[in-house]
């Protein structure tokens, strides 16, 4: 039976658009639907307006940094309604060149909620559509904690559109979003308190990167409380009284709940499809993306794997390869590397010790914690921290870790290193490029003492 289109995309976002854009450029005939604004989180709610409102918060410590280097900066003033316009024009500039792109390469684009009828047939709204190949990329949404008063709370998608900067927020959650708003309002002068269940934040990095970034934020003056859950908000004339799990209470403008995502399955039309989902909610695939119904595919913070941009670009791009390039192949899920904007900044490639310890057994670990050049003039009391770890029985380095500025430069050219599997012996022998913190990686010289051998001695 001839489809409509060859391939039919649900979901606007990076997954979506890449795999539509790259199929139509095979020659396949490709449409995409999209029910709110093309680019999807990372362009509109996620990675690109949140490094924006980093740099945004960062000036306020470059004005004070800048007088150890002789500057007088006098009459700074921020204001959070130019900074929010600018943005918002800056994001419909990129949503026009998504759009743009679509077109270019062929794409038809639809406007609305598309919704899976059978295997081949997709509604978006009243209309209705045929493809031979179906893919899911509908990406993913955040979810308020259970307890009551949640509805005077934000999440990441409503902190892009405050009418004010607040006074005092809470910031509830200990993973890389949290970290990444407290950092944000910290910057812009905002009182804040970041709120965590769990003992540290950053559950899943690597501990000494935690302890180290914890520690460089609480200087900063953000109030990190952990092991401590929101109970109740309650609305007052003043603002917002948040009831912790300890019996206190804080007084707030504003709580944001940073506590997880979940992926867009509902409304979906799966079970008439046949599209099966994994215990924890997502639509499950195989290696190739492929899902219970052969001709459906899915991408993406749908399938819940690892939740980043460049990752679900290079899940759309095995997918198009796979099924109109006549190569098929599989992501490689492996030393993925990943940054929080945080301030200072981490990143992280590879292994945690711990991870590293599981997988390999003996390890010859490298650390260095120093004070980055910039801050012996500035004066601040800021720690760059960086770590490699490396498997005893291959010398392979399985993992590296960074706190500190321009983290996140730094690991995306070890991430290519670690990923063409480097021994320590080809860190030793690359030179370094002086003056800089990203050296220290070459010249690491002295393992830590081994800890098992310390304890047999
Ligand atoms: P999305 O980009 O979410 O796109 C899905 C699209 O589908 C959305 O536009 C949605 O409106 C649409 N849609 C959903 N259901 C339907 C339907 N039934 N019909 C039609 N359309 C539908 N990643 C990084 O790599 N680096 C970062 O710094 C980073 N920062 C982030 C900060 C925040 C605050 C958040 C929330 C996320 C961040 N991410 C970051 C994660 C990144 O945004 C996601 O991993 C990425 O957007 C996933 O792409 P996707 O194509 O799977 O889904």
């Amino acid at each position: 039976m001839a489809h409509d289109f060859d391939l039919f995309v649900i979901g606007g976002g990076s997954g979506g658009v890449r795999a539509a854009r790259m199929a139509a450029r095979t020659g396949a005939r490709v449409a995409i639907a999209e029910e709110d604004r093309y680019g999807g989180t990372c362009v509109i709610r996620g990675c690109v307006p949140k490094k924006l409102f980093v740099y945004a918060s960062h000036f306020h410590e470059d004005f004070a940094d800048s007088a150890g280097f002789g500057w007088t900066v006098e009459g700074a003033r921020f204001d959070w309604s130019r900074l929010i316009a600018n943005k918002d024009q800056e994001i419909a500039r990129l949503e026009g060149i998504y759009e743009r792109l679509l077109n270019e390469a062929g794409v038809t684009i639809l406007r609305g909620h598309g919704r899976l009828l059978d295997a081949h047939r997709v509604a978006v709204g009243e209309d209705e559509y045929s493809a031979q190949t179906i893919l899911i990329a509908t990406g993913g949404h955040p979810v308020f904690p259970p307890g009551h008063g949640w509805e005077h709370a934000i999440s990441s998608n409503g902190v892009f559109h405050l009418d004010d900067l607040p006074e005092r927020a809470v910031v509830y959650g200990g993973g890389y979003i949290a970290v990444e708003f407290a950092g944000i309002f910290n910057g812009l002068g905002t009182q804040v308190t970041q709120v965590y269940r769990g003992p540290q934040i950053l559950r899943g990095f690597d501990d000494e990167v935690r302890n180290t970034l914890a520690g460089e934020l609480v200087k900063k003056g953000i109030r990190l409380i952990v092991e401590t859950t929101i109970d109740r908000i309650d609305k007052t004339p003043a603002g917002l009284t948040v009831h912790l799990s300890d019996g206190t209470t804080l007084e707030t403008d504003l709580v944001l709940a940073a506590t997880g995502r979940r992926p867009n399955t509902e409304n979906l039309g799966l079970e008439a499809a046949g599209v099966a989902l994994t215990e924890a909610g997502a639509v499950k695939v195989d290696g190739y993306g492929r899902t219970s119904q052969a001709n459906v595919y899915a991408v993406g913070d749908v399938t819940d794997r690892i939740n980043l941009t460049p990752v679900a670009i290079q899940e759309a791009m095995a997918f198009v390869d796979t099924v109109y390039g006549g190569r098929p192949r599989t992501m490689n899920h492996a030393d993925v590397p990943s940054a929080v904007f945080s301030q200072p900044p981490v990143a992280t490639v590879g292994l945690t010790e711990l991870q590293a310890r599981e997988t390999y057994g003996a390890l010859d670990l490298y650390r260095s914690t120093f004070r980055p050049l910039k801050h012996t003039l500035s004066g601040r009391d800021e720690l760059t921290m960086m770590k490699l770890i490396v498997d005893r029985a291959t010398e392979r380095v399985v993992g590296a870790h960074m706190v500190g500025l321009d983290a996140a430069e730094i690991i995306q050219g070890v991430a290519i290193a670690i990923k063409a599997g480097a021994t320590k012996e080809i860190f030793d022998a690359t030179v370094g490029i002086h003056p800089t913190a990203a050296e220290e990686f070459v010249t690491l010289r002295e393992p830590l003492p081994d800890p098992e051998q310390q304890a047999a001695e």
